[in-house]
């Protein structure tokens, strides 16, 4: 199992650090983001979803649970599960079919899905380091760990 720490020093870094991340991904990717509030995972998924070819916001979908992007190569789903109450609302949305072929899932606060999601190729953890945060990447999957192996953040 490899992991990967990274060091960001301002918001300019985390989205840095989504975008080489996306530019890595050459198959269906899973990635739960973890970390307290305002630690940084929608700021990195925003990074994440614009280097692979989204003009807008990307905001966390608290309400709506999901929010799809279809992009040029990828279809990318940012979930935000914070506000799951009963992770049976999970199968309700047809969770399985989000996690299908050739798609990129992003999952906030995947804690409150735990059992009905599948494993992630890639967990990162996202602290606080005085107003800095710290990014440390674990890989869970042999496709995990090449990407792990390519990410470079200049
Ligand atoms: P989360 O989705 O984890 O709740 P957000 O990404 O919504 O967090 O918010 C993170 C906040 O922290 C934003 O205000 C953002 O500007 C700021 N931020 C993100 N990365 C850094 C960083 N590396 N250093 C300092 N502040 C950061
Ligand atoms: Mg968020």
């Amino acid at each position: 199992m490899s992991t990967k720490t990274f060091s960001l020093i301002d918001e300019h870094a985390t989205v840095a650090l989504g975008s080489a991340l996306a530019q890595c991904c050459s198959e269906q990717t899973t990635i739960y983001l973890h970390g307290d509030l305002g630690a940084g995972k929608t700021t990195f998924s925003r990074g994440f979803i614009r280097a692979l070819g989204h003009n807008g916001n990307v905001k966390s979908p608290t309400y709506t649970l999901v929010e799809p992007y279809q992009l040029d190569q990828w279809q990318v789903y940012h979930f935000d599960l914070y506000r799951l109450a009963d992770p049976e609302e999970l199968e309700f949305m047809g969770i399985r079919d989000y996690f299908s072929a050739d798609a990129i899932c992003l999952v906030e606060w995947p804690e409150k899905g735990q059992g009905l999601l599948p494993q992630a190729d890639l967990d990162l953890v996202l602290r606080y380091q005085g107003e800095q945060r710290i990014a440390e990447f674990t890989a869970n999957s042999e496709y995990g760990s090449t990407l792990l192996s390519k990410l470079e953040l200049c």
